[in-house]
């Protein structure tokens, strides 16, 4: 926990627009992933509001951006800030930075300052095709229908994320050729090591909520849950499979 938190304001022009997702471990039983909201990756400069002082980041996501501004589902429906926009606003270092991986947080005052005007198309969500087993529509984007990848386009809506489901990205795809797609995630991971005392592990994962053909995809290596009374447990990929499964078209 911090207890020095810090209210910024921020400028700066946009590099990447993610889903900001968490996800629960347990075991290889359960992965469960939830999208609360987006990442906006910027290169700029956030300014201490009490001291005036320029803040420096840990840098853990790599040097694409400076800093990451996680933002509303609400907030980002209103202003659709895209790749190459600059923007503006307030935010604050998170309370527990060992859970978050926005570097900024409760952001507020957004504004777009000027809008990039690349080519950056939204994508269209379809409800009329392949519904539910019970007629419930799907949202669905077709993202063979846009340039890609990496698909550095509008982000959709979170439940357009949230009805494909992810799979493990490699951590080097998420730094390099991945990081400007709007399918992938870095998410805040939380891992329950001890169900009795409630004891969890925090982590980041990157994930991939792109097509199931994508040619950049790299899953990485297994990845270890820990828990306790169990040991070697990991993650080898076949809750990917669960995690995409109502997915009938591998290019969507
Ligand atoms: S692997 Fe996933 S995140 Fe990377 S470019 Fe392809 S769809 Fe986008």
């Amino acid at each position: 926990m911090d207890a020095s938190q810090t209210k910024v304001t921020w400028e700066g022009e946009i590099v990447s627009v993610q889903p900001r997702s968490t996800v629960w471990r347990y075991l290889v039983d359960n992965r469960t992933h939830r999208e609360i909201g987006y990442n906006v990756f910027v290169k700029g400069e956030a300014i201490g509001v009490d001291d005036g002082a320029a803040l420096e980041f840990a840098g853990r996501g790599g040097s694409a951006y400076d800093f990451c501004v996680a933002i509303s589902e609400k907030q980002q429906e209103k202003l659709c800030f895209r790749i190459g926009d600059r923007a503006k606003g307030t935010a604050w270092t998170p309370l527990y930075p060992n859970a978050e991986f926005a570097d900024l947080y409760r952001a507020g005052a957004l504004k777009a300052v000027k809008r990039s005007g690349a080519d950056a198309p939204e994508m269209a969500v379809i409800t009329d095709v392949e519904p539910c087993y019970d007629g419930t529509p799907i949202p669905r984007v077709f993202s063979s229908d846009y340039p890609g990848p990496p698909w550095a386009v509008a982000a959709p809506p979170l439940d357009v994320y949230s009805w494909r489901g992810a799979r493990m990205l490699a951590k080097p795809c998420w730094k390099g050729k991945c990081f400007r797609c709007v399918w992938a995630a870095m998410a805040n991971v939380t891992i329950q090591y001890d169900f009795d005392r409630n004891l969890v592990r925090n982590r980041f994962e990157p994930f991939c909520y792109g097509p199931l053909t994508c040619k950049n995809y790299k899953m990485g290596p297994a990845r270890s849950v820990p828990c306790k009374g169990f040991s070697g447990v990991k993650d080898e990929g076949w809750l990917d499979d669960i995690c995409v499964q109502w997915r009938s078209r591998p290019d969507e």
